[in-house]
């Protein structure tokens, strides 16, 4: 076992942190406020080559490990839940599965410049009826000649507005149920796709989050990714990387409340004393600390298993259910550590609260994952292996015959 981190990754935690601290810090509370998504701070992650961390060089990415991306997002998610977003979405959810499920022909037209950031990608899975019961799904791909049409919708999907390519789950055959699931690689420009953003979100104000329409959209079938019936499949082990990616955000947000707490427990008496001398305040920062480490172990023990090329559906679930409750957690005691002002926008951590109530529903609800977990234990659920599998770190020269 090694804990400690490599030169590599500890010099990617000091570009990423230097990076919020300067462009993403001064700003984002007035981009919060006014909901706005500032599509730059996506252009600065491409030149900083933050936008396909662990894809192969080969594919235009940096070629570094997976738990490198942890680290990405963690630092990227202590200046806000929004920018960690767009890269669970854009890597994890949708780049590492074309990564992983790809033919030659869609990683080179589709992953090189995803993974290069001149091109954004995002995850189509949930609908208005299909959230965590995701064979419920209504969107439908029929085959016509050398095309799928494509109808129906998507909602709640991050990047509905800035994305180019989408990954989107469809029906080819409702009746082999979630065995009739297909995944498709959708252009916003094909004709028929239209996308709209949801207003009046609780938290990540200052991200991209909606709708996304399919009115017999012509998808060519070489946007096919794997076999038809196997979308249930590939969409649950994209899910094994957004969740790792969302997991590891939670880090960001957990230390972003100590440092704010621990700030405001220097600034603030009562009683003729520091509040940081009180028992009960001191009991909330430590909590937060055990949060932060516990959370971290089981991010990177999911990264590790990952670099092996293990399965760790198992891992990766414990690590974002744990993590995303912690800083969930973290949140609402940094708000209780700053009293009434912990209520007013004035201070960053009503904006932490807010931004971590997402993550404890997304990728998979904190009841769905409680639930994961029991059958594991009780030996009601049993991983098999996939046809396709994520390529093991360090890479080999070429992963694509993988
Ligand atoms: C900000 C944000 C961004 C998102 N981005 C994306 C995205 O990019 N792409 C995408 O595809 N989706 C995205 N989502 C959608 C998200 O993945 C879904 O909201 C999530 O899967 C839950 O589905 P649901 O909202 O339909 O809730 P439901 O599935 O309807 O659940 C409602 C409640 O019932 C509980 N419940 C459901 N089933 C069970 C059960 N069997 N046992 C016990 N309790 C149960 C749930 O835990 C929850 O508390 C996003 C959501 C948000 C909030």
């Amino acid at each position: 076992m090694e804990f400690s981190y490599s030169e590599e990754q500890e010099m990617v935690r000091k570009m990423v942190r230097d990076f919020v601290d300067k462009e993403i810090m001064p700003y984002i509370a007035e981009w919060d406020a006014k909901g706005h998504f500032e599509t730059s701070i996506i252009n600065r992650l491409a030149e900083l080559d933050l936008m396909g961390v662990c894809i192969p060089e080969e594919y235009g990415g940096s070629g570094m490990d997976y738990n490198s991306l942890a680290i990405v997002c963690e630092e990227l998610e202590r200046g806000d839940t929004a920018f960690r977003t767009a890269v669970s979405v854009h890597t994890g959810l949708n780049s590492m599965t074309l990564l992983q499920w790809g033919n030659e022909m869609q990683k080179q037209k589709y992953l090189v410049p995803q993974a290069k950031g001149q091109k954004i990608a995002a995850f189509g899975l949930t609908e208005p009826n299909a959230g965590s019961d995701v064979a419920a799904l209504q969107t439908t791909a029929v085959k016509e000649g050398d095309y799928y049409i494509l109808n129906g919708s998507k909602t709640w999907i991050s990047l509905c507005d800035a994305a180019d390519h989408f990954l989107v789950f469809a029906y080819t055959d409702k009746s082999a149920q979630h065995k009739g699931i297909s995944c498709f690689i959708v252009e916003r420009d094909m004709q028929g796709f239209s996308s709209k953003a949801i207003k009046g979100k609780l938290g990540i104000r200052a991200g991209n989050t909606g709708e996304i329409f399919f009115d017999h959209v012509k998808v060519p079938k070489e946007n096919l990714v794997g076999e038809e019936g196997e979308g249930f499949k590939i969409a649950m082990s994209a899910l094994d990387n957004g969740r790792f990616t969302v997991a590891a955000g939670a880090c960001g947000t957990i230390m972003a409340c100590l440092e704010a707490s621990i700030k405001y427990c220097e600034e603030r008496t009562t009683f003729g004393k520091e509040i940081g001398k009180h028992q009960l305040v001191q009991q909330m920062i430590a909590k937060m600390e055990a949060g932060l480490q516990m959370s971290r172990l089981l991010v990177f023990r999911s990264g590790w298993l990952k670099n092996q090329g293990k399965r760790n559906t198992r891992e990766t679930s414990l690590a974002k259910w744990q993590a995303c409750d912690f800083a969930n957690e973290a949140a609402n005691d940094a708000v209780q550590i700053h009293g009434a002002y912990g209520y007013s926008n004035e201070y960053p951590v009503e904006r932490y609260l807010r931004n971590s109530k997402a993550p404890v529903i997304y990728e998979g609800t904190r009841e769905i994952h409680t639930l994961m977990q029991a059958d594991y234990v009780l030996g009601y659920r049993q991983d098999k292996p996939l046809r396709k599998t994520l390529p093991a770190w360090p890479y080999k020269e070429h992963t694509a015959n993988i």
